[in-house]
């Protein structure tokens, strides 16, 4: 079968506890808690999504999503903890310390047609109609993301043969696949994620459409895109979401100066420092240890960041304000594609401005760098431009170094020839120093 049936009324496979994996132990207490709840209080209450897919793969769900019958205000009355969120699609969010339960009411296509309201490119800009069960499983949309775990008797319901598909592991759009890109083109990037993340195949009708419709990525929101790609690449497979954006042609739709770079002819080392970068963030999170999207968009931005600097430098302007300009401009622009919040874009930018001064090895400025509050993440990005042979791995070896040594013995390694370049710098740079560190390195 090409695609998946769309029409509501077809029944489901109802599959009993006895005969599939899924085990309430491995749910998390709060998603019981509000599954429970919802029962009690004479609703239907079913876990959804990557919930459920995961849990049948035997994987570690990172969230749980909830479908109901309760319309949004009956979900927030029974739970304190409780906001709802979302005008497009409107949802409840139910809070337990750090952890949020997403509780969506079955959405319906009202009497008859379809009454959600709709851009002239077939985009879907509101979808708050209500329904049941059977009709909420058609806008969802793969059909392993389309398979009910029932709190009521712990069977899994499956209208769209989920089950087949995370047997066969492949993707298959729900419904016509053109038809749900337009719909949403944000599903051109989720099945290329969930691919990267599950190592599933896509199946090649719902492959088929990618190509051609990838530009009606540009109508989505740029804060919607944002957080889709902290998706794509802060969740431990940011290399594989990397590989199947450019092999899909999707990556220019979000960083389409890099692309373009990738495409020219120094993409061969484009792509090896990057696809080195976000190795390097994939090995991070496996370790349990801290990302920063700064860090993520440095990684992804730098190629053109460094190269429209060398241009600026090239036409006279200083190490300084050549990078200043070039990460301004660059930041600029990607606003319009995948809006990066400020608290990120600043110590973004701040990573692009310190690399110039980890040259400078002497005095009393060199030594500041090591208290910058982003010389951490600074460093890091020294240490991946040396191994991607940008950077000498002297200078790089010198700045590991450096923060193993003692008060005394720093002072001495920053000190080093320090009289002979020291004097004549200071006379020339009087001036203009104050300048620079205030615009490259607050807090330096
Ligand atoms: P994960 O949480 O692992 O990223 P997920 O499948 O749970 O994956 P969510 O974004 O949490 O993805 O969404 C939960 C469910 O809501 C999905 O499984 C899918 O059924 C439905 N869904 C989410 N986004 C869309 C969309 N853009 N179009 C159609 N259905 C969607
Ligand atoms: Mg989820």
């Amino acid at each position: 079968m090409d695609t998946t049936d769309p029409q509501p009324g077809r029944g489901p496979r109802i599959i009993p506890r006895s005969e599939h994996i899924l085990s309430r132990a491995n749910v998390s207490r709060s998603a019981l808690k509000v599954l429970y709840r919802l029962k009690n209080s004479g609703h239907d209450a079913y876990l959804v999504g990557g919930g459920v897919r995961d849990l049948l793969l035997g994987m570690h769900p990172k969230d749980f999503d909830i479908a109901t019958d309760a319309r949004p205000e009956q979900v927030r009355e029974l739970f304190g903890n409780c906001r709802l969120i979302g005008r497009r699609f409107r949802l409840a969010h139910v809070r337990f310390g750090r952890e949020i339960i997403e509780v969506a009411t079955f959405r319906g296509r009202g009497n008859g047609g379809d009454q959600r309201e709709h851009s002239d490119r077939g985009r879907i800009l509101r979808d708050n109609v209500y329904g049941t069960i059977d009709e909420d499983v058609w806008r969802r949309d793969f059909t392993v993301n389309a398979l009910y775990y029932n709190i009521a008797d712990f069977s899994v319901v499956d209208y769209a043969s989920g089950l087949e598909d995370i047997r066969c592991r492949t993707l298959r759009m729900i419904g016509d696949p053109d038809t749900r890109y337009r719909e949403d083109p944000v599903r051109m990037l989720r099945v290329l994620r969930f691919a990267a993340k599950l190592g599933f195949d896509i199946a090649p009708e719902t492959a088929g459409p990618i190509a051609g419709l990838r530009e009606h990525v540009g109508d989505v929101p740029p804060a919607r895109l944002f957080e889709e790609v902290l998706k794509l690449f802060q969740t431990g497979h940011a290399v594989r979401s990397f590989d199947l954006l450019v092999e899909y042609g999707l990556l220019g739709q979000l960083f389409p100066d890099t692309n373009a770079l990738l495409e020219g002819a120094e993409g061969d080392a484009v792509r090896r420092f990057i696809e080195l970068g976000l190795g390097g963030t994939d090995r991070r999170i496996a370790a349990d240890k801290p990302t920063t999207p700064a860090f993520l968009f440095a990684i992804l931005l730098w190629p053109t960041v460094s190269r429209s600097a060398a241009k600026l430098k090239a036409s006279g302007a200083s190490d300084y304000e050549a990078m200043a300009q070039a990460s301004v401009r660059l930041a600029a622009e990607q606003q319009h594609r995948t809006a990066l919040p400020k608290r990120f874009g600043v110590p973004m930018r701040e990573i692009f401005g310190l690399q110039r001064r980890f040259a400078n090895r002497r005095g009393a400025r060199a030594a500041r760098l090591l208290e910058h509050r982003q010389f951490r993440a600074a460093y890091d990005f020294l240490l991946l431009r040396s191994r991607c042979g940008e950077v000498d791995t002297e200078l790089a070896d010198w700045w590991t170094d450096v923060q193993t040594l003692s008060p005394d013995e720093r002072e001495k390694a920053f000190s080093g020839n320090k009289r002979r370049r020291g004097k004549r710098r200071r006379r020339g740079r009087r001036g203009g120093a104050r300048k620079r560190l205030s615009a490259d390195a607050p807090g330096s």
